[in-house]
């Protein structure tokens, strides 16, 4: 073991791939349960869109959290790995019929709906099946989270979402139609969130609109809050497990729930990043002019947050015990942006050292591809090697 890391089991499998750590997954999903069982009202819901392997999927399911899809084959990983339907919420701007028949066939929990066209499409889906479909809609607040550009989604800028405005204006339009029933609100403001201050903010919108709909003798069954709790990317090691304590207290100090309201959550980084690690091999040790390069044979086509957010990763060469040395470390992917970090200190690095790219497990294998006609990377749990 050199850390957290088995490396002689590590050693055995063909790199590049990605290596859960179950017991931090486990006793990730422990502190959220203890959490929430302070708060009777609160229910959780994993963003499947984060992490959707068979074996995340199967222990997050047993810990009794309910599914956040995005998409009907997110619906479909949920069912498969065991989720109940009525614990399915579905979000997303632009469902398709299909994806809309198969919540339909299987009665989830909700659709999070993002427009009117898309409540008259659901309306008549649902009106086709004989069903009604129940519907939370999905408000833009206009409350910015301090996080990355790229992953803010409650600025009236962004493409999420209905408006404040017209929230009233849909909410009857729902009412009139025959096969959508409306039970909730629902928002999300971005991701890494880490400032409790943005959740507040949040927090106080709901409050004002809710007050706003009670002047209209409207009642909501469910409020949903989304997800974006941040975690730690610079310190994998000394804070493994976010501060869920913190971020379930925001919510139940400053969000005024009404008799018999629940408050639902999707969480999906803060369950899972910190539990992932994408193991790679050094293939080559390259002089530049004024640097060295450490080239590895993970690259964008396996993590792509570094290229795609600027996003920090902590790395770790875990097999060399020599002082330390500066390096840039590469991918061997044909793009510029193929870089996992600049200028950082990694031990003496050698052709065929094992490197460990950590805080991975979200938004990591999930999003890799093939391009360059490579070989999708493999997920492998530690219960299993
Ligand atoms: C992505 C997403 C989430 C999860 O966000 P995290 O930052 O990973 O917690 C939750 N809800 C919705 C609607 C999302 O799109």
């Amino acid at each position: 073991m050199k850390g957290i890391f088995p490396i002689d089991k590590l050693e055995q499998i063909q790199t590049p791939y990605y290596y859960y750590d179950m017991e931090l997954l486990r006793a990730t999903l422990r502190s959220i349960n203890e959490e929430i069982q302070k708060h009777n009202e609160f229910v959780v819901h994993y963003a499947i869109k984060a992490n959707a392997n068979p074996r995340i999927l199967r222990v997050i399911r047993e810990a009794g959290l309910g599914a956040d899809c995005v998409s009907g084959g997110e619906i479909e990983a949920a069912l498969k790995s065991g989720f109940p339907a009525d614990k399915i919420v579905f979000a997303g701007v632009g469902k398709s019929d299909w994806e809309i028949n198969l919540g339909l066939d299987h009665d989830i929990f909700s659709f999070n709906v993002e427009s009117i066209p898309e409540l008259e499409v659901i309306n008549e889906l649902a009106e086709k099946k004989g069903k009604v479909a129940r519907i939370a809609l999905r408000i833009n607040p206009n409350v910015g989270a301090h996080t990355h550009a790229n992953i803010t989604t409650g600025l009236a800028e962004n493409k999420f979402g209905i408006a404040m405005n017209d929230m009233e204006t849909v909410i009857e339009r729902a009412s009139a139609m025959q096969n959508v029933c409306f039970v909730g609100l629902h928002f999300h403001i971005g991701s890494q969130i880490l400032d409790m201050g943005d959740f507040e903010a949040l927090c106080n919108r709901i409050n004002e609109l809710q007050i706003q709909l009670e002047s209209h003798h409207i009642r909501v069954e469910n409020i949903n809050v989304g997800g974006g709790l941040g975690v730690d990317y610079q310190h994998p090691n000394r804070v493994p497990i976010p501060d869920f304590k913190a971020y379930f207290d925001t919510y139940a100090r400053k969000l005024k729930l009404r008799p018999n309201q629940t408050l639902h959550f999707e969480l999906g980084r803060s369950v899972v990043a910190q539990c992932g690690s994408l193991i790679s091999r050094t293939l080559y040790i390259k002089e530049g002019a004024s640097k060295k390069f450490c080239i590895i044979d993970a690259g964008m086509t396996d993590l792509i947050r570094p290229a795609l957010y600027q996003a920090y990763h902590k790395i770790e060469n875990i097999s060399s015990e020599e002082p330390k040395e500066t390096y840039d470390v590469v991918g061997p992917i044909c793009e510029s942006s193929d870089v996992f970090a600049k200028q950082i200190d990694l031990n003496g690095s050698h052709r065929g050292d094992l490197i460990a790219i950590r805080s991975a497990g979200a938004y990591g294998e999930i999003m890799a591809s093939q391009y360059n006609c490579r070989r999708l990377p493999q997920g492998y749990s530690s219960d299993e090697i």
